[in-house]
């Protein structure tokens, strides 16, 4: 019982955070930086949080993640980080050839007060950085937000340092995926490819974080929004922002620079999202949803049809980010499950209410929280206090699942101790069936552990 002083009695807390839902926000930062093509990230601050951002993601998705950082001393950290970054961004574009570096800030320098603006200004003017080379840049001091909004703050700073126009209008559709996997956003493009689509997926990690092993190595590989596709994004029909916190600040951006519409829907996570991104999409871009579609969707209902048995009534408690949370929560009641305690550790004052909207009437008692007291620790004591069927969360739900005997889906960021979320995507309907096939999975191992002799079924 590793979480064995966890109190089944809740008590108020305003000052601490206990095993938070989320992590930090210069992490998203890079993980959206490396969705542009040759782009090298760089923490300035200390080694120390670049490490811990480029082993997350590393150990995430079993792949190396390279950055660079401004390795600020005692002295940068009381005079300033101006000197590490300009020699930083001089021996990055020397040695390692990126054609642009992402930087972005972290606790240190943000307390400090560095004008990161005003440094990678003064790097070009120094003639530190060379012809054809851009720097982008973000805020991201962790001590507010949380990766998810470090996601948010780089798409930002892509917006603003790369987005261009045609001077024409280009028949394409923007599409900013939010914080999905690698394999989420290849799935996207297929989506608006089979549509016969023509869209610009922007940041897009796929063939970056999720790279073949062929024995060669690249620095840059190939996958990645290159900047040729972003210098167009201002000449776009429209752009549809998927996810609220990690997206739609990006899309705004991009409509107060180059005057490009857009909307926000949830990430087409489960049945009811994925037809509500299918239909926009093909609003936007003026096409028909292809037949094929309708056998994909066909394809998932049947599989809900067929399993209900062993999902109706189930109660399921779940963490993550909130993006991911209110389509995953409409998908959970689709299959007449019942969510029943959710957190996430990212702020956002529209999180309750929308998961309150959604399961309005259908979930008694529900306990829903967000922001920093919605940690690991109040998860554990509503379920102390409810117990549920169900954990879905990232990795480190797993001291909970193994304390109270719960099947236990993995799902979010991070993943450390299983591999596969690179590859299949959980998005669209056939992401939908892989999603559910993991929750029956575990769902049915648990009955098969548990049920006596008698009722050992080989036929399920
Ligand atoms: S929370 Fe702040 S100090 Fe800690 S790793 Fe993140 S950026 Fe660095």
């Amino acid at each position: 019982m590793l979480l064995r002083h966890t109190p089944e009695k809740i008590t108020e807390r305003n000052a601490v955070t206990i095993n938070p839902a989320k992590t930090c926000q210069p992490i998203g930062a890079m993980y959206a930086a490396l969705g542009i093509h040759g782009c090298l990230p760089h923490s300035h601050g200390s080694q120390g949080c670049c490490s811990y951002h480029r082993s997350t993601l590393t150990r995430h998705f079993k792949d190396p993640i390279m950055a660079g950082t401004s390795s600020f001393t005692e002295g940068s950290s009381v005079f300033g980080g101006q000197a590490n970054l300009l020699a930083a961004l001089a021996n990055m574009f020397t040695i390692y050839d990126p054609d642009m570096v992402a930087v972005h800030t972290t606790c240190l320098s943000e307390t400090i007060g560095d004008d990161v603006n005003q440094i990678v200004r003064k790097a070009f003017d120094d003639g530190r950085i060379p012809e054809g080379k851009k720097v982008i840049f973000c805020n991201t001091p962790s001590y507010i937000g949380s990766h998810v909004t470090g996601f948010s703050n780089m798409v930002m700073g892509i917006v603003k340092g790369l987005a261009g126009t045609e001077g024409e209008a280009v028949d394409q559709i923007n599409i900013i995926p939010g914080w999905v996997e690698p394999s989420d956003m290849r799935e996207i493009k297929r989506i608006a490819a089979d549509m016969g689509i023509r869209a610009v997926v922007f940041p897009d990690t796929s063939d970056v974080v999720d790279t073949p092993q062929t024995g060669e190595f690249k620095m840059y590989p190939d996958g990645g929004t290159t900047v040729a596709a972003m210098a167009t994004i201002g000449s776009s029909r429209k752009t549809l922002a998927l996810g609220t916190w990690a997206s739609e600040a990006g899309a705004r951006q991009l409509d107060i620079k180059c005057k490009v519409p857009f909307e926000t829907l949830d990430l087409p996570i489960g049945l009811s999202a994925t037809d509500r991104f299918i239909e926009a999409l093909s609003a936007a871009a003026g096409m028909p949803v292809p037949e094929a579609f309708v056998a994909e969707r066909g394809r998932l209902v049947d599989v809900i049809a067929d399993m209900s048995q062993y999902l109706y009534g189930k109660k399921v408690a779940l963490f993550g980010d909130p993006d991911q949370l209110i389509p995953l929560t409409e998908f959970l009641l689709d299959l007449n499950m019942l969510p029943q305690h959710i957190v996430s550790g990212t702020p956002g004052k529209t999180f309750e209410r929308r998961i309150r909207e959604i399961t309005e009437g259908r979930v008694p008692n529900l306990n829903v929280k967000n922001g920093p007291q919605a940690d690991m620790f109040l998860l554990h004591q509503w379920i102390k206090n409810d117990p549920v069927d169900l954990l879905i969360g990232n990795t480190y739900g797993k001291y909970i699942a193994r304390d109270e005997d719960i099947p236990f889906v993995r799902f979010g960021f991070p993943i450390l101790d299983r591999v596969g979320h690179s590859y299949f995507p959980t998005i669209g309907y056939t992401g939908g069936i892989r999603l559910l096939e993991k929750i029956l999975g575990v769902i049915m191992d648990k009955q098969d552990r548990d049920a006596p002799e008698p009722s050992f079924e080989l036929v399920m």
